[in-house]
């Protein structure tokens, strides 16, 4: 496999970067991951401006244009072989010493992997997954701001962790006043009464591209779709509840904390939107 590291394609084995990097050393750093269908890549402009606005918020200065990055993307995906896949774009703080001040690093480090992707069991998509709430509350923005998709996933981790050993797929995360965040790795909307709503970003989720794909097919379908503050209590008594995500796209929810949402399957409203969604995702994006 090849691999774009600092401006050229590696074999997977030189693609090597230092201890004294800050990205591992601190977890200083931020990344993308963004799925390309046959060929195309599916909303790189979004992803490449919400990679540009948190290096912008890190002060972290990526030595490329946005232009220049988006065809380094292109040309990962061409030398990938892959019609379909996934790739992770990382830029980290670069070399420095052992101390944690940030402006003691010289070049920020940048690689590209397209890889394969593994999917969820197509199982998943006709009867749901099970969530858990999380003991682990999503950060509070006046800390590591959720909107930042930083490489300090550690408080999704232990949330991760706690769903995993209780045997369910994804943990809801809720923010420090008990209302829904989202999940470790994914946005969280719900169906109720014919309505679509999902959490303001302000309540302490990623501005995730799928979310915002999602808003705009409920736009195009006409599906009354609004951001809306809620707890447990609303996501107990949704009619359907899905998660978005670049690489879960949308998958249905049907249980959480043992209680069964809506029916116990997708529901149609969560069906319709997956469709459409398949659809632009197999139609759309920058061709490499
Ligand atoms: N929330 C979190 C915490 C995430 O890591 C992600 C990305 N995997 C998402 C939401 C979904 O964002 P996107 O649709 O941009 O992939």
């Amino acid at each position: 496999m090849k691999i774009w590291l600092d401006g050229k394609l590696v074999e997977q084995e030189e693609a090597k970067t230092s201890v004294f990097d800050h990205g591992t050393l601190y977890g200083d750093g931020i990344f993308e991951g963004i799925r390309f269908y046959n060929k195309r890549v599916f909303r790189l402009e979004d992803h490449m401006d919400r990679l540009y606005n948190c290096a912008h918020y890190l002060l972290l200065d990526i030595p490329y244009t946005q232009e220049e990055l988006s065809n380094a993307v292109c040309e990962t995906v061409a030398a990938s072989g892959l019609n379909d896949g996934y790739i992770r774009l990382v830029v980290t703080r670069g070399v420095g010493n052992l101390g944690l001040n940030p402006f003691n690093c010289k070049r920020s480090c940048v690689f590209i992997i397209a890889d394969k992707i593994s999917l969820y069991d197509p199982d998943v998509y006709e009867n749901g997954l099970a969530l858990i709430t999380s003991s682990v509350r999503r950060n509070r923005p006046d800390t590591v701001c959720p909107q930042v998709k930083s490489l300090n996933y550690l408080n999704n981790i232990l949330a991760k962790m706690e769903a995993v050993r209780q045997g369910a797929a994804e943990a809801l995360m809720l923010n420090d006043l008990g209302n829904v965040a989202e999940c470790t790795g994914d946005n969280i909307f719900i169906v109720k009464d014919g309505t679509v709503f999902t959490p303001p970003v302000t309540d302490g989720c990623l501005d995730g591209i799928t979310r915002r794909v999602v808003l705009e097919i409920c736009r195009e379908l006409q599906i009354p779709a609004q951001e809306k503050t809620m707890n447990r209590f609303t996501i107990t008594c949704a009619d359907e509840c899905f998660l978005t995500g670049t690489a879960a796209e949308c998958v249905p929810v049907t249980k959480l904390d043992g209680y069964q949402l809506g029916s116990g399957k997708i529901g149609p409203v969560t069906a319709r939107i997956l469709a459409r969604f398949q659809e632009l995702a197999q139609t759309t994006g920058t061709s490499c």
